[in-house]
């Protein structure tokens, strides 16, 4: 365990607030941009790195701050090539954030709270409870932390990301968008927003926050069932926000964006195999161009959820065609080694 210390965290500061941390002490408010950089472009873990920076203002900076960087505690690659990060914090809480690799992308899944806000039923984060957000730092770590395995075992940088790990990032919104500021920012990875994904399991509130901020990346919401009183079973949440709050939410996003909505699906064994499931999941989309990704579940222990059979996965995609709306059937990757969708639990 690391010596805990009082010092603040640098990359809490803005790049304003370094370069006047530099006036201050009497230097130039240029070495704010060439510290900047190093802490977000080339992600350095000690000052001692900062080889174009004086021996004395190096100094200056660990008398003042600390870096807190994250740290990679356990790697495991499934048999299918996933990679699953256990996340050490400064804090010595655990995170876990995933490496999905195909054919022709990588896709980071990053978590953005220890555990969760929420309590969906068939969810392992929803087990524990929430313990904190996590920092834009944190969050932005996970995604370099995967972009450098992806070089390392992939060779190809990271091509996506999608908050869809550990936590609602709608209930840390602050500091995910911070994060996706440096993630997309040249001073940090350069990416663009396009291939971002932030899942939500439908903050209404938030949703619309976000469409009013004119935000650049996708939005996918975690629906699960287009009737009330099924998803209040699975996502007890539902009960204060319920799916009429979601979809006016959504249409205020379609409105401002014009961006397509991905709604996030699993079909379960006895809970929403039906058609009336499946009709009233047309009815809840198809005030704007959607996507639907049916996922396939994985069990976590109790057995209490258990993905539907072939043929009530067919009667989804058969609807969901005919009413011109896109599907694809997601195979979960990573099952192994429990990185896959909802799985995520710090059981390593
Ligand atoms: S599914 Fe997502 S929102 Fe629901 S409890 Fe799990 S991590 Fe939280």
């Amino acid at each position: 365990m690391e010596e805990k210390t009082s010092k603040k965290d640098i990359r809490a500061l803005t790049l304003e607030q370094l370069r006047d941390f530099f006036v201050k002490s009497g230097d130039k408010a240029f070495r704010g941009n060439q510290v900047y950089e190093w802490l977000w472009q080339k992600s350095a873990h000690t000052f001692e790195v900062m080889t174009n920076i004086s021996k004395e203002t190096r100094d200056l900076l660990n008398a003042n701050f600390v870096i807190n960087h994250i740290k990679v505690d356990l790697m495991q690659r499934s048999s299918d090539g996933t990679i699953k990060n256990a996340v050490r914090l400064h804090d010595d809480l655990v995170v876990e954030s995933v490496l999905i690799p195909t054919k022709t992308r990588t896709t980071a899944c990053v978590s953005s709270q220890v555990g969760c806000s929420l309590d969906c039923k068939f969810c392992a984060t929803a087990r524990l409870k929430r313990m904190r957000n996590l920092n834009p730092d944190e969050i932005y770590d996970q995604v370099v932390a995967i972009d450098n395995e992806s070089r390392l075992y992939f060779d190809r940088p990271l091509s996506n990301i999608v908050f869809m790990g550990m936590g609602e990032p709608l209930m840390n919104y602050k500091n995910v968008l911070k994060a996706i500021e440096k993630i997309t920012s040249p001073e940090g990875l350069g990416m663009s927003p396009k291939r971002i994904t932030v899942s939500t399991s439908g903050v209404p509130r938030m949703i619309k926050k976000m469409a009013d901020e004119g935000v650049k990346f996708n939005l996918a919401v975690s629906l699960h069932s287009a009737i009330d009183e099924i998803r209040t079973s699975i996502m007890p949440f539902n009960a204060q926000m319920n799916l009429a709050d979601l979809r006016e939410a959504l249409q205020y996003w379609y409105g401002k964006t014009k961006n397509r909505i991905t709604y996030e699906y699993v079909v379960w064994k006895g809970i929403n195999d039906a058609q009336k499931d499946a009709d009233a999941l047309v009815q809840f989309c198809r005030f704007a161009p959607s996507k639907v990704n049916l996922i396939e579940y994985n069990p976590i222990d109790d057995g209490e959820f258990q993905q539907a059979n072939d043929k009530a996965i067919e009667m989804y995609v058969t609807t969901l065609e005919r009413r011109g709306i896109t599907v694809t059937v997601r195979r979960s990757r990573g099952k192994d080694i429990d990185a896959a969708c909802g799985q995520l639990a710090n059981k390593s």
